[in-house]
């Protein structure tokens, strides 16, 4: 429903800071004084569409490698996707490294303050803008995630799709309508705070809420409901290969190519297995050229003791994977650098996708099963 007037900022602004003050996490990338612009950039692109309990290790291990914008930049793009793997959404990851650059080459190294500065920095969008802009400078610049989203449609009964463009459009008119002149960082951050921990999206904890007696949802009884569930497209299944090929105690692992999804993370040699004349979804249906150019052989699947071959189960947005193992023989080394040979100790040093994470962790749990059996017999 549209609304003829601006929202009155005194009843949702003080309650809502004063209960932050109290109620907000200590989290590793707050701090009571000025706020260090890069770290709310780093912190911010590793929250985005991951938990906090997860991003506290790597946001630790991130800034004690690199403390500042300079030391970032002047890393190799494989280190940071290294210190980045496991997190997912490895776009994160390049376009960080690729802002650090743009902040030095174009600034010295010292993160612009301004919003339209900031939004034309590589990766940075106008949530991010609006973070770094309010959060570190406390510019009066308001932003939207989809916590806020969430909070914005309950507090103002918007009866919009959860991500959905009417939802978005009306929160930002909302975000910049409430923001305040000064505290803007506190207001920001406080909004969020409270779409992690009342306003959640499944359990709305109204008890507790600061804004309970300005909130339209609770007051018609739609709390629960709004916002309206987005339409989700239907998973679908994809099986794979995964190549096992060994060499002196070593797998091999092979780069995956610039351009496609998460470019430059390490994985073992993959494959589509579907059905001829089916349009492939992930992957190509053969092995890479280069290792059919040696001859690959494919033996049996690559098992656990008992024989059972090793399988991993894997989502990406709606693919639901299921890998299995198999076992290659090559007649010559690929060589380039798009090719490496490790052990499964050494192999999480290359950054590798999630997937193959996961096969590595399979494969050392196998070999423990194997060595205990042998060392039974
Ligand atoms: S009263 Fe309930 S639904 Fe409304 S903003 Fe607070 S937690 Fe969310």
């Amino acid at each position: 429903m549209p609304r003829s007037s601006a929202p009155d900022r005194r009843k949702y602004v003080p309650p809502l800071v004063r209960w932050f003050a109290q109620a907000g996490r200590d989290l590793p990338w707050r701090s009571t004084g000025p706020r260090d612009p890069y770290r709310v950039w780093i912190s911010e692109a590793m929250l985005q569409q991951t938990r906090v309990a997860t991003v506290i290790d790597y946001y630790g291990r991130f800034v004690t490698r690199f403390p500042d914008v300079h030391s970032l930049a002047k890393a190799s793009e494989a280190e940071v996707l290294q210190l980045w793997s496991g997190l997912g959404y490895y776009r994160r990851a390049r376009l960080l490294h690729a802002g650090a650059c743009a902040v030095v080459e174009r600034h010295g190294g010292r993160f612009p303050a301004t919003r339209a500065e900031l939004e034309a920095l590589p990766g940075i969008g106008p949530y991010t803008a609006g973070a770094i802009a309010s959060l570190a400078f406390d510019a009066p610049e308001p932003l939207v995630d989809g916590n806020v989203e969430r909070v914005f449609a309950r507090l103002f009964r918007i009866e919009a799709a959860q991500a959905s463009a009417e939802l978005r459009r009306r929160a930002w008119e909302l975000a910049r309508a409430l923001c305040p002149e000064q505290g803007a960082g506190a207001w920001n951050e406080a909004l969020m705070e409270l779409g992690a921990l009342i306003c959640t999206p499944r359990e709305p904890r109204c008890e507790l809420c600061p804004l309970a007696a300005v909130c339209e949802a609770l007051h018609s009884g739609r709390a629960k409901e709004l916002p309206l569930p987005r339409q989700r497209p239907e998973p679908f299944a994809v099986e794979l290969e995964v190549l096992c090929a060994r060499a002196g105690g070593r797998l091999l692992f092979c780069r995956r190519p610039e351009g496609g999804r998460m470019a430059g993370l390490w994985e073992l040699p993959t494959r589509e297995c579907v059905p001829a004349g089916m349009p492939t979804r992930l992957y190509p249906d053969q092995w890479d050229a280069r290792l059919c150019e040696q001859r690959l052989r494919c033996r049996e699947h690559d098992g656990k003791a008992g024989g059972e071959p090793i399988r991993v189960r894997h989502s990406i947005t709606c693919h639901r994977i299921r890998a299995t193992l198999v076992a290659g023989e090559l007649d010559r080394i690929p060589k380039g650098e798009d090719w490496q040979w490790r052990t499964l100790a050494e192999a999480p040093s290359l950054g590798l996708t999630g997937m193959a994470r996961k096969f590595v962790r399979s494969m050392e749990r196998a070999q423990r099963e194997q060595d205990r059996a042998s060392k039974k017999a």
